[in-house]
């Protein structure tokens, strides 16, 4: 595990185009990390490989390189350094997976549910046969061939408190979450698994990401606290809005960097206008209309990042 400072991912799933809104994703990961002299990770999470977009990562890794936004690290792909691919990880996470399981805080679920059961969080956990299966009979299921998912064992009482940089300290009941799906039939692990170990294995110390992601941190932290790992630093950023009530969506072809090029902004008013899109510089810089990249790197800061949607 890395311990050199601050250290910040980038962590898109290529399953649609990069849209503005990813983009200033990116470049608050990005600017948070040079402006501490850290490192800058690009990991893409392609697990969920039936929603793979053709074509998408191609434009994540065009898009990051035009903006200026450089990458550090990484198994040698081709590119300079890195990025990281989850699919050629796929064996360490299995077994994270089973670690877990010996320690109580996962379990083999054998039952057949749909996918949309799945995706609507219907998952009743109380009813579920398997959560309380010996895990000798797990094992021997699981031996025979058995199709099987492996959930997280969330504790039917108490509550869990996590703390946001841009929300503050958020507390849920624990009964209020779900058995999410750790590893999928298929052997793949979900978003929701991959993202804690391997943010954990590349010792990222800031996680910035979308706030729709905000009622999963709670089943995050207690991964965390499973591994009896320690939990990053979170910092949720509201949404880029297309207008009035929709957020931007990579499958409705809101506007990417691209568009914007080819509407003829310069590539540096496109980045300087992205970033200020729910982050306001402060102090000397307040009435600042216009930044470089170097210069957002020198004075950005994760106090000035709002919280409502831009
Ligand atoms: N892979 C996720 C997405 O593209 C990113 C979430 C994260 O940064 O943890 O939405």
């Amino acid at each position: 595990i890395p311990k050199d400072g601050v250290r910040t991912r980038f962590a898109p799933s290529p399953t649609g185009y990069m849209h503005v809104g990813n983009l200033r994703t990116a470049l608050y990961t990005w600017l948070i990390a040079r402006h501490a002299g850290g490192k800058f990770i690009l990991r893409i999470e392609d697990t969920d490989q039936g929603r793979l977009v053709e074509g998408a990562t191609e434009v994540i890794y065009a898009t990051l390189r035009k903006c200026g936004l450089t990458w550090d690290e990484g198994p040698d792909l081709g590119g300079p350094v890195g990025p990281y691919i989850q699919t050629q990880r796929r064996d360490l996470y299995g077994k994270y997976a089973q670690l877990l399981v010996e320690k109580g805080h996962a379990y083999y679920c054998f039952c057949e549910k749909t996918e949309s059961e799945e995706d609507s969080g219907d998952f009743n956990r109380a009813a579920d046969p398997c959560r309380d299966m010996s895990l000798e009979e797990a094992r021997a299921r699981v031996a025979a061939g058995e199709p099987y998912v492996i959930r997280q064992k969330i504790p039917n009482q108490g509550s869990t408190t996590f703390s946001d940089a841009v929300f503050g300290d958020i507390t849920v009941e624990n009964k209020t979450l779900d058995d999410q799906v750790l590893m999928k039939r298929d052997g793949l692990p979900t978003y929701n698994f991959a993202n804690v170990i391997d943010d954990h294995l590349m010792g990222i110390t800031h996680v910035v990401r979308g706030s729709e992601y905000l009622s999963s941190a709670p089943k995050y932290n207690l991964l965390y606290q499973g591994f009896g790992w320690e939990v990053p630093t979170y910092i949720h950023c509201s949404p880029v809005m297309r207008d009035q009530h929709n957020k931007m969506s990579k499958r409705k072809g809101d506007p990417s960097y691209e568009d914007l090029i080819a509407m003829g902004y310069l590539s540096e008013a496109v980045v300087n206008y992205v970033t200020l899109l729910g982050w306001s510089p402060r102090g000397e810089y307040a009435e600042r209309e216009f930044f470089t990249l170097s210069e957002l790197a020198e004075i950005f800061d994760i106090g000035g990042i709002s919280k409502s949607p831009a």
